[in-house]
């Protein structure tokens, strides 16, 4: 079993960011700027935001949060929205999801000026990336794309599953793959909760990527030997061996496949801190399209 260490890769594309922005700045150029848009007080979110913060000083870039209280109107937030796209000294900003109950998600993100939309959810970078047209790809599936190449694993006419369809990871990440790209090239199946022969696809599968959300629901006994297991999944489980009294845990149940595995991604320090430092290239990449 190889462990694909997304942590140490995520470290070196930080670093190579920071000495872009050393660069930047020795030339005085601007130093990227990357805001958040936090609506509600759900603690994840404020975890992740928090940790993307974190990651701009690391780098050296500028970063803003824009908090609004839950009750907020979809109408103003939309107001704070245009407010941001206008701000020429931010360079690119995400709106942390989930949205409260009662604020329309897409209707929200299509407010996002597309050349500031470093998730990549507006509709026209999304349409941009599903027609293989360059732009700024989401964050996780770049994320995974970054770490495939980096360990030089060979996607072409490989039979690879993707596990999920969200419009974050899953749908995105399967549209990538099987793209005629130097990335891609794998023939492709997408899995989803109607599927009803998950196991036989899992067992065939030479590639497993799996965006579900179910503690340790991946076996040893669904997989062939020697597959690639990219494990996006992000749960809490109980731990009363840890102060925390949890621990987190991805959609695989690593100890059980881990005789079988070719290569896989831990969790933590797989495919998550990956989606911070594609967040930040992105940033970097907007704001050298304004040079
Ligand atoms: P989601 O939570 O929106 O949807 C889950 C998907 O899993 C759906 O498409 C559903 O059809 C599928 N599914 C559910 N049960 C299934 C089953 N039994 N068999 C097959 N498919 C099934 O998806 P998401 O937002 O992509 O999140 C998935 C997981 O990935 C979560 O744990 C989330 O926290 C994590 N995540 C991690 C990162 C990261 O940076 N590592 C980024 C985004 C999401």
């Amino acid at each position: 079993m190889k462990i694909i260490d997304g942590k140490k890769v995520s470290i070196e594309i930080l670093d190579e960011i920071k000495s872009s922005v050393d660069i930047r700045v020795s030339n005085n150029l601007k130093v990227p700027h990357l805001a958040a848009v936090l609506v509600g007080d759900d603690g994840p979110s404020q975890t992740y935001v928090n940790s993307k913060i974190k990651a701009c000083e690391r780098v050296g870039f500028e970063s803003s949060l824009f908090k609004f209280q839950k009750s907020i109107s979809e109408v103003d937030l939309i107001n704070e929205i245009e407010k941001i796209n206008r701000n020429n000294n931010i360079d690119g900003f995400i709106v942390q999801l989930p949205l409260p109950d009662g604020i329309n998600q897409e209707n929200i993100l299509s407010k996002v000026d597309p050349s500031k939309d470093v998730d990549g959810f507006h509709p026209v970078n999304y349409g941009k990336m599903a027609l293989g047209i360059e732009t700024f790809l989401p964050a996780t599936p770049a994320g995974i794309i970054e770490l495939i190449s980096r360990c030089k694993i060979d996607l072409k006419s490989k039979k690879c599953l993707v596990i999920g369809r969200s419009q974050i990871v899953g749908r995105p990440i399967s549209i990538l793959l099987s793209q005629n790209k130097i990335f891609g090239n794998a023939t492709v199946t997408v899995a989803h909760s109607r599927t009803t022969n998950l196991k036989e696809l899992c067992i065939n599968s030479d590639i497993i990527i799996s965006a579900i959300g179910i503690p340790q629901f991946i076996k040893g006994n669904m997989i062939k030997k020697g597959v690639t297991i990219i494990d996006v999944g992000i749960s809490r489980i109980d731990d009363k061996s840890s102060s925390k009294g949890y621990k987190i845990v991805g959609d695989v149940d690593f100890e059980n496949v881990s005789s079988k595995v070719g290569f896989i991604t831990p969790v933590p320090g797989g495919v998550g801190p990956m989606t911070i430092a594609m967040l930040l290239k992105n940033t970097l990449k907007s704001c050298s399209q304004t040079d």
